[in-house]
């Protein structure tokens, strides 16, 4: 039996305008890394006898709380170990440090390399910043890196895109998550939406974006192989291909999801509370939820889909897969050596593929 652990830093030392996870000020670090340990301990039962296939730290940003990091590697091991930062905190002593307890893998926010649009997305690096920490990270030993980009920002044009797509292609990197930005409830720009949305790329332009990106990104040798990951020489993400595979994974922290025995659930997104029922000893736990089949499978197949190749149908009962053809009117599925996959209009389609799917 395999698992992957996932650990929730909510620390950043300022919060972007468009970020909707559980964030909260750099404070506070030592009794947070106390009750992290005690959730370990806690949930030590549970990886007994399993395999770690991967340890993820994000947030957040872990490396505002290395010590923490530290603490968790002292623990556990495994073949991949990604930690997230941000382009202005990857110095070389802190590449280096990473690199000395173990970390083989480095997510970077690099998000745009236009410093124009960089500020609207209220991100406190530069372009060249975010190059730089590509470089030192690479220099330091850790040759797996992965960069967030992303578009549809306010008053990016197609040619602000293709410049940042250009200079990315040419880094060392070996994988790239490409998002486009959405605006989520409770966050800054949600309050300035009516003033944003003017000035978001249509979708005419939203979709030219998408398709030069993914043009250049196969040109450079980054394969896509899930709906918004690419990566060169395999480097597919061993921790992400879990949740899509439907892997087991544990997440610690707060605000932090989990997949276990076929549950789902959420720690609690408030770290006084978190820190508080941990002191008690129980779970930090908020909410739980076991999907009824056949939900789960619907839900598997969506998430499923998200892979370029796909999903085998071998172990797809035949009324299932009888319903997915008939859902699929528009051409978004193809059938194949007995595999699913989507087709191109389909990944473009995929929220409402990935809708029509669940909700059967
Ligand atoms: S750095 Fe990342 S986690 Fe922190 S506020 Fe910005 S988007 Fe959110």
């Amino acid at each position: 039996m395999v698992i992957s652990l996932y650990f929730h830093f909510p620390f950043c030392t300022r919060k972007c305008p468009y970020c909707h996870f559980y964030v909260i000020p750099n404070r506070d670090q030592d009794s947070f890394v106390k009750a992290l340990l005690k959730e370990w301990d806690l949930r030590l039962l549970q990886i007994e006898g399993k395999k770690i296939e991967s340890l993820y730290f994000g947030g957040g940003t872990p490396t505002l709380c290395i010590e923490g990091v530290k603490k968790i590697l002292q623990r556990a091991q495994a073949p991949e170990i990604t930690v997230e930062t941000n382009p202005e905190d990857a110095t070389p002593e802190l590449m280096k440090t990473l690199y000395d307890l173990g970390v083989n893998r480095v997510s970077i926010g690099v998000q745009s390399l236009n410093n124009t649009l960089l500020k609207h997305l209220g991100r406190s690096h530069t372009a060249q910043k975010a190059i730089d920490a590509v470089n030192i990270t690479h220099k330091a030993g850790i040759k797996n890196i992965t960069i967030d980009l992303m578009y549809e920002i306010p008053h990016q044009t197609f040619q602000l895109w293709k410049e940042t797509v250009d200079i990315a292609v040419e880094l060392p990197i070996t994988h790239l998550s490409l998002y486009n930005l959405t605006i989520e409830p409770h966050t800054a720009f949600k309050k300035k939406e009516d003033d944003l949305r003017p000035h978001l790329p249509n979708e005419e332009t939203a979709t030219q974006m998408l398709q030069y990106a993914c043009k250049r990104f196969e040109e450079a040798k980054l394969h896509r192989y899930e709906i918004s990951a690419f990566a060169r020489d395999g480097n597919v993400s061993i921790h992400n291909t879990g949740y899509w595979t439907g892997r087991e994974f544990l997440g610690y922290g707060p605000s932090a999801f989990s997949y276990y025995e076929g549950k789902r659930f959420q720690n609690v997104c408030h770290l006084n509370r978190y820190i508080k029922k941990l002191e008690q000893g129980t779970f930090p736990v908020d909410f739980e939820e076991k999907l009824p089949f056949p939900a789960s499978l619907h839900e598997k197949i969506a998430i499923g889909l998200r892979l370029t190749k796909g999903i085998p149908l071998d172990n797809i009962p035949h009324n299932t897969q009888t319903l997915l053809r008939n859902l699929d009117q528009e051409g978004w599925i193809s059938y194949q050596n007995n595999h699913a996959t989507l087709t191109d209009y389909g990944r473009l389609f995929y929220d409402t593929v990935a809708e029509k799917i669940i909700d059967e």
